[in-house]
């Protein structure tokens, strides 16, 4: 199949009136376009990584918005989440994640890197196969199409200490041993399905102990590790009172951070902890909408970005799945923190293409998904602009048109060379939403 674009981004930068040639999933084929050859797209992209999701979460969203008799924060937020997380069988979970992975292609992931703790039975016992939640994971991200990097969460302990687990935490719960069998299973899945990786999550530092981190990392070497980290000041605060040092700065210490670590978050960090990830060459997860959503803080991101940290953008909790809103909210976030414009930008010229080139290349390497970029040999994961308007803007402009304006929409999306979105709805929306409904009715109906 062959596309011609008015537009298209690639890795050596924009080229005008391209054909782009697809065949068994992959890009075969870039070269200038005929030049009578009408444009069957406007502006062409790569696909994005979605490099932190809890699809579950999703079957939630806007409804813990409503204030309660106290103060209101993460952690009353995170009690509904349980409540949540308690009601949903297997067939319920699958339903929730084809609906957020439906709504992630349509705006423009391809990818997504999902952190999976929703494991055991509502009675905190394994399923007769183990790996029943996560099998679930892999069929939503067969149906739909987006491709996917999973991310098992090794979860053990309430807190730091450890502390034991809460009740309602009984669902997450795994020792090494069974976690490492949960690891083998979901690698026998993976081998069916073209692109997929299995990376491995130790939750949080209060849930993985030095201990536990001390016995997994190296036992599962050359996959991507993803944590929790700094997402909130009492977190922070309990750190610093059980072993006298910061999240960060207590795992940059003890544990081998580097360009395969993806540290999620990362909210509230020092001078020292900047520096410290930037140099280690680690992706930091940002989830801007989230956090703003839970009130978890602002990360630095300016001195992050200057002192050469790599960043990407997740959905998190999937309250409102849009790519164009996580990197307008990471960008307006900071301009409300600086008091000033532009202020991602590195060096002069669009933002919204720095902040793009920014979370194309995070994503990728967090998800451990290889070089991004329109470029012959790799997967077909393409994602069509479209303007109204056709105001013939040049690529960076349409960009900044997208991220921060009203006009701009994703109109397509092919995954692995499959055309799973036109005129910005996937194929399979209907059906999708009305399991997804069944499923929302019943548990909180
Ligand atoms: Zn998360």
């Amino acid at each position: 199949m062959k596309i011609v674009a008015r537009q298209a981004l690639l890795p050596e930068g924009w080229a005008e009136h391209v054909e782009i040639t697809l065949d068994g999933g992959h890009i075969t084929g870039i070269a200038p376009a005929a030049p009578g050859a009408v444009a069957d797209h406007d502006t062409l992209l790569p696909g994005v990584a979605n490099l932190h999701s809890h699809a579950f979460q999703r079957g939630f969203a806007g409804l813990t918005e409503a204030r309660g008799p106290g103060a209101d924060s993460f952690w009353t937020w995170r009690d509904m989440m349980y409540r949540f997380a308690l009601g949903l069988d297997p067939d319920a979970a699958q339903a929730v994640a084809e609906m957020a992975y439906v709504e992630m292609l349509e705006a423009g992931y391809t990818r997504v890197g999902e952190f999976h703790y929703l494991h055991h039975a509502p009675d905190g016992r394994p399923y007769a196969d183990p790996a029943e939640m996560s099998a679930r994971i892999f069929a939503a991200s067969a149906a739909t199409g987006i491709a996917l990097t999973h991310l098992p969460v090794f979860y053990a302990h309430g807190g730091f200490g450890p502390t034991a687990a809460s009740d309602g935490q009984r669902r997450f719960l795994h020792d090494r041993e069974a976690f490492l069998r949960l690891i083998e299973l979901c690698d026998r899945m993976a081998a069916d399905r073209p692109g997929a990786v299995v990376g491995l999550a130790p939750h949080s530092l209060r849930a993985a102990s030095a201990d536990d981190l001390a016995a997994l990392i190296p036992a599962l070497p050359g996959r991507p590790v993803h944590i929790h980290i700094a997402e909130q000041t009492p977190e922070v605060r309990d750190c610093l009172a059980f072993c006298g040092q910061r999240p960060v700065e207590w795992l940059l210490e003890h544990a081998p951070v580097g360009p395969g670590w993806c540290l999620i978050h990362a909210t509230h960090l020092t001078e020292a902890e900047v520096a410290g990830i930037a140099r280690s060459g680690a992706v930091v997860g940002l989830c801007p909408v989230t956090e703003s959503n839970l009130g978890d803080g602002i990360f630095p991101g300016p001195a992050f970005a200057a002192a050469g940290g790599r960043y990407g953008v997740g959905t998190d909790s999937n309250v409102r799945i849009s790519l164009a809103g996580e990197l307008r909210t990471l960008e307006y976030s900071q301009r409300l923190a600086g008091q000033a414009r532009n202020v991602m930008a590195l060096r002069e010229g669009s933002t919204g293409q720095q902040l793009f080139d920014a979370a194309l290349a995070g994503g990728h390497q967090a998800l451990d998904a290889g070089v991004p970029g329109l470029a012959p040999g790799a997967p077909a994961d393409l994602v069509a602009l479209c303007d109204p308007l056709q105001m013939g803007s040049d690529g960076p402009t349409m960009l900044d048109r997208w991220i921060f304006g009203p006009d701009i929409t994703v109109g397509d999306v092919w995954a692995r060379g499959d055309h799973v979105v036109r005129d910005g709805r996937h194929r399979d929306r209907a059906a999708v939403t009305r399991r997804f409904a069944r499923v929302a009715r019943a548990i909180l109906g």
